[in-house]
């Protein structure tokens, strides 16, 4: 019997930015309701699920979002919120702590305002509301990571990007692998070569001493999906096995037709994701493990 550990919920497709990347690029505005969410969070606890990461969309762009961070904190769950960190203030923050938040993940995808907002499609003075964002959260006591995702035009930057997050006081330094899914599938930026970007992540090994660095690369295969522990709810209320396959794949059901324990416990629905294990973009790799 499996044990559901995390749940992520994509609690909107909204977003006021354009990032060439996104994933999660959707007309569709239907989203869950709180009162449904807190239905999905009791479900899942009695499953076994510990951790709840809150992302979008930008999240930030619902107004409940403080009491859906509450329904999570008040259920026993690790609250982690994702965001793009443009419309963060230090006050919301402050609430959104005070409500149960635990942890925060900020994207930051240039050490400059001009290589940020390349990227994000946004206006370069956002850059140093992103940076500040992950400064009061670090303030704040909030577990504090900074996801980047990574371009064959900005692997030179990374290292920029690491010290930058060092200098914020961020614990963790992620740098995501770009897909071409969605949004990203018109774009003119092109995936770094995974051994490019496996030799730079290398040359950083310098400053594991002061942040745990990690990268997501596809010449890692290896099993990422044979312990499926998560489950990733979207707005129209489907349910994915993570992230990766709600860009590429075909849901598992829909909690507005069945309940998720019944999407769980349904073993047929899960028989094809025991041979997923093909370099997925997803599965972690520790800098420091690197030889
Ligand atoms: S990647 Fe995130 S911040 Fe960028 S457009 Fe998509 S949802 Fe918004």
């Amino acid at each position: 019997m499996r044990t559901l550990k995390q749940l992520d919920v994509n609690v909107t497709n909204r977003c006021n930015l354009q990032c060439v990347h996104c994933g999660f690029e959707s007309e569709d505005k239907t989203e869950l309701s709180l009162e449904e969410y807190e239905i999905l969070l009791s479900d899942a606890k009695t499953l076994g699920a510990e951790k709840l990461d809150i992302t979008g969309g930008e999240p930030l762009l619902r107004r409940d979002l403080p009491n859906i961070v509450m329904a999570g904190s008040s259920r026993g769950y690790y609250v982690k919120l994702i965001t793009n960190g443009t419309l963060l203030t230090r006050d919301y923050l402050a609430q959104l702590r005070e409500n149960g938040l635990d942890g925060i993940a900020v994207s930051l995808d240039g050490s400059t305002p001009e290589r940020h907002a390349r990227i994000r499609k946004t206006k370069e003075d956002q850059f140093y509301r992103t940076v500040e964002s992950i400064r009061s959260a670090k303030r704040l006591g909030l577990k504090t990571k900074v996801n980047t995702v990574v371009f064959a035009s900005t692997l030179d930057n990374l290292p920029d990007i690491t010290q930058l997050c060092i200098e914020t006081g961020a614990d963790a330094h992620r740098v995501c692998y770009f897909s071409k899914v969605k949004r990203g599938l018109h774009s003119r930026e092109e995936p770094a070569d995974p051994y490019e970007l496996e030799r730079v992540m290398k040359s950083m090994k310098r400053y594991v001493s002061s942040i745990d660095l990690s990268f997501g690369s596809p010449i890692y295969g290896g099993g990422c999906f044979e312990d499926t522990d998560m489950l990733q709810i979207l707005p129209d209320g489907s349910v994915y096995p993570c992230s990766v396959l709600a860009a590429y794949g075909t849901a598992l059901g829909n909690v507005h037709e069945r309940t998720l324990t019944d999407i769980w416990n349904d073993e047929t629905l899960w028989q094809g994701y025991q041979r997923c294990s093909q370099g997925c973009p997803a599965k972690k790799i520790r800098v420091e493990d690197l030889c």
